[in-house]
């Protein structure tokens, strides 16, 4: 049976062969590590094999599992990630309790966000979530909207912009993949050329096409099950 340690080993060879391809450093590249599901003495094992950057996307389930990791090991510092759908009744605690949201398509949710982050704490490190297959269906802001957004949200106190994350069409091959990493690099890079935004993360890649997301130049790729195995529910 793969353990965690040794699927965190996998998942940091996979990112390592991808970034020697792409002739990229791996320092570039985050590794923030999917734990919906999956119980806290799980994310407690991956943090003894040196992770410690955690995203969930269920708020209850985040903040029980904080707890119980508190409780469990209390001199464990981790990073917490919000990538989930965000609720406006959830903003308040969202801000109280996460490093990161990832998972911002709303000029209102961000406003929110930043009346609501508590004025002793650091600003709160924001993405963008965009949506490049303009489904109606899907969550994220279009190509054509991402920039007023973005300087919208970059001009709130207590939040900083740090860039753009992405969740897009599953694809079987590499070649699908990368089209569509590559235009939300795209935008990326033309955000960063205007002088009132400063971005430094391009949140992309799962377990499935991390390889692809380092090919196109992300800089944090959001792994789950490669890392903790198959989740009992779909999401
Ligand atoms: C679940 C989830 C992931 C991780 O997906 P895996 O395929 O298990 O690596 C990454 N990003 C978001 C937004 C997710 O909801």
């Amino acid at each position: 049976m793969p353990t965690i340690l040794t699927n965190l080993q996998t998942v940091k060879q996979r990112i390592q062969r991808a970034a020697q391809s792409a002739d990229r450093s791996v320092d570039e590249i985050r590794l923030l590590a999917v734990s919906k599901s999956f119980n806290a003495h799980a994310v407690i094992e991956a943090a003894e094999a040196g992770q410690y950057a955690f995203g969930e996307n269920y708020l209850q389930e985040a903040l029980d599992k904080m707890t119980k990791v508190r409780h469990i090991s209390p001199g464990l510092m981790l990073e917490w990630h919000f990538i989930g759908q965000i609720q406006s009744n959830k903003t308040r605690l969202i801000a109280q309790n996460f490093s990161w949201v990832h998972s911002v398509d709303r000029l209102k949710i961000a406003e929110r966000l930043s009346e609501q982050r508590p004025p002793d704490f650091p600003p709160l490190n924001i993405c963008l979530q965009v949506n490049i297959s303009e489904e109606e269906t899907k969550s994220g802001v279009s190509l054509t909207r991402a920039t007023k957004i973005a300087q919208q949200i970059a001009a709130l106190p207590r939040l900083r912009l740090r860039g753009l994350m992405a969740i897009p069409e599953q694809e079987s091959t590499l070649e699908q993949q990368r089209i569509q990493y590559r235009q939300i690099k795209a935008l990326y890079d033309r955000l960063n050329d205007r002088p009132d935004l400063m971005l430094d993360t391009l949140s992309m890649g799962m377990s499935a096409d991390l390889e692809a997301a380092i090919l196109e130049g992300t800089t944090l790729v959001r792994i789950g099950s490669a890392i903790f195995g198959k989740r009992k529910y779909v999401s």
